[in-house]
């Protein structure tokens, strides 16, 4: 890794404990076109995504954006914030 000190920054905000990092932090938006199957639930690597009554709900302070769970929606209900 280059070790420029915005890299490390970078680094070091991806790794440290997501709940401390707040809007610096990604996150992701479900649609309503998710069919509940929970298999983004269990793809998230920092628990970002919790179970709710229709769709998951983001927690986007846990968010890195990563976009695991955009690649295994099996109906693309998941996109990137802006
Ligand atoms: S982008 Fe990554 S960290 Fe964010 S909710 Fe999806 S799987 Fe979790
Ligand atoms: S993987 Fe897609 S369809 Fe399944 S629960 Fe997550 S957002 Fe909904």
């Amino acid at each position: 890794m280059n070790l420029r000190p915005s890299n490390v920054a970078s680094h070091v905000a991806h790794t440290a404990a997501p709940e401390f990092l707040g809007s610096r932090m990604g996150a992701v938006s479900v649609s309503g076109s998710c069919t509940a199957c929970g298999m983004c639930l269990v793809t998230c690597p920092t628990g970002a995504l919790r179970p709710a009554a229709k769709r998951p709900i983001v927690i986007a302070s846990r968010c890195t954006s990563c976009l695991a769970c955009v690649e295994i929606c099996p109906v693309d209900a998941i996109s990137e914030s802006r």
